[in-house]
């Protein structure tokens, strides 16, 4: 409990999804390296992989395949080179061959032997995919099935099944499960809540190794922000959607209107960083999982509009920033999910804005409680937000969602400022209010593109 890094939570990956193209990319080079521990490599004549739940609905639109491709060729969404996965994938498909760690080279073909099972499913997360492993002879070697939980965590069947009880916590100081021990722990130590994030992260590793992780994880944001300005064209997958974050950036580079005169703008500049950084998400680039691709612009839009807009910014507020919004990504992953397909959209966009509510806070001087309230804020009013993406592609209503997350988080947090951190509801109370919503939520509305918008759009003449 409390014990996921901020070096766990922010993974630097590539776009377009978390669950759909960073988990089963990881998954894919997992089956590879137990392989190889195993000693089968060598033996593997084929291999079949198949796709259920939301992984097989929408999993076409969020380059699920290319990520598998890419995994069983040893590649991590971390190191691989966003500008070569095309040519990458063309000599896959080209020469129906792969070539496992890049060395061992084996038939297949992506048309038989990587299925989307539509309408499927195994019994316990929506995004599953099993690997199977045979030799020559066709005899099967090797069976493994992964879930691809939500921001770029992956685990096996085995691991899946373990009792909350029985799996292995890396120890900490300050266990917490839920706010109100978190808060405890603040009030008995007199710490805030990032030093207590910092405490339980010193377990594991060395303050210097967190804050070197912290600025590139950091950097890497910026860097996404910096190269969505500048990319101008239209968004892969053919619902030919245009990039705007160039068009916006001019628009306000060049405007006559000033903060001073219209305070306003401001908002704009907020979305700009947001819609950068989910353009790039959308056409495969290099992001930060944050904690999901599909919402990986709001927190760098957040801590942006914080360095630039408001006073007292350093990099030790960086750090903070990152430290606190890691223990609400624990309360989140401990306490309901934050995967779309099990929560809809309020477990993407609705837990970024309540992470970085939280953050913000933090680094304007808030207490523990206004913290806690900034975060209750923020997912309070994305309860019930359902996963719709148009024809499966994570780009409308993806993008701009996340300008409104970004917005919605600097306005908890603002309130949160304003109050003296009492509250009705509590942040435990809302994100057990999430859980039970995303329950009740019917299938269509997570992460399947067969509800909602993506039905009106897709089906406008026949729908309402
Ligand atoms: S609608 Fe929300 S949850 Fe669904 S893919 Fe888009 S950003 Fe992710």
């Amino acid at each position: 409990m409390g014990s996921i890094s901020t070096l766990e939570a922010f993974s630097i990956g590539i776009g377009p999804s978390s669950s759909h193209t960073v988990g089963p990319m990881r998954a894919a080079r997992r089956f590879i390296v137990e392989l190889k521990e195993r000693e089968f490599l060598e033996d593997v004549a084929s291999l079949k992989v198949e796709l259920y739940g939301s992984l097989a609905m929408t999993g076409m639109g969020h380059a699920t395949d290319i990520a598998i491709l890419l995994g069983l060729e040893g590649e991590s969404p971390d190191t691989v080179d966003p500008d070569s996965v095309a040519h990458r994938i063309n000599a896959i498909k080209n020469t129906k061959q792969l070539s496992l760690f890049g060395r061992w080279v084996i038939p297949f073909d992506s048309d038989l032997d990587l299925l989307f099972l539509r309408g499927k499913k195994l019994p316990f997360h929506s995004n599953a995919i099993r690997m199977k492993a045979f030799n020559k002879k066709g005899k099967k070697i090797f069976v493994q099935v992964y879930y691809s939980v939500g921001g770029g965590f992956v685990v096996d069947h085995a691991e899946a099944m373990l009792k909350p009880s029985a799996k292995i916590e890396k120890g900490v100081p300050f266990p917490y499960k839920t706010a109100k021990e978190l808060i405890e722990h603040c009030k008995s130590e007199k710490k805030a809540i990032w030093e207590i994030v910092l405490e339980n992260e010193k377990a594991h590793h060395s303050e210097e190794y967190l804050r070197a992780g912290i600025f590139q994880i950091w950097n890497t944001m910026v860097q996404s922000v910096e190269r969505g300005i500048r990319t101008e064209g239209i968004l892969p997958g053919g619902l030919n959607v245009p990039r705007r974050a160039p068009m916006l950036y001019k628009a306000l580079v060049n405007s006559e209107s000033t903060i001073e005169n219209d305070p306003t703008l401001v908002m704009d500049w907020v979305s700009l960083y947001a819609i950068a950084v989910n353009e790039e998400n959308a056409s495969g680039s290099r992001v930060v999982t944050a904690p999901t691709n599909g919402s990986a612009g709001v927190i760098p839009a957040v801590l942006l509009y914080a360095q630039k807009f408001t006073p007292n910014f350093t990099n030790e507020s960086i750090f903070r920033f990152f430290l606190t919004t890691t223990a609400l990504l624990i309360l989140y992953k401990e306490n309901a999910s934050i995967s779309a397909a099990e929560m809809g959209c309020q477990g993407e966009i609705g837990v970024s804005s309540s992470m970085a509510a939280a953050g913000l806070t933090a680094i304007l001087g808030g207490t523990n409680e206004q913290i806690e309230n900034a975060a209750e804020i923020a997912m309070e009013h994305h309860l019930g937000l359902t996963c719709d993406p148009i024809a499966g592609l994570v780009q409308i209503p993806c993008i701009e969602r996340n300008t409104m997350g970004a917005i919605k988080a600097i306005n908890a947090a603002r309130l949160a400022l304003r109050g003296d951190g009492n509250h009705t509801v509590s942040l435990d109370a809302v994100i057990c209010a999430m859980k039970e919503t995303g329950k009740n939520m019917k299938t269509m509305y997570k992460e399947t593109s067969e509800g909602g918008l993506a039905l009106q759009v897709s089906f406008a003449a026949t729908a309402c």
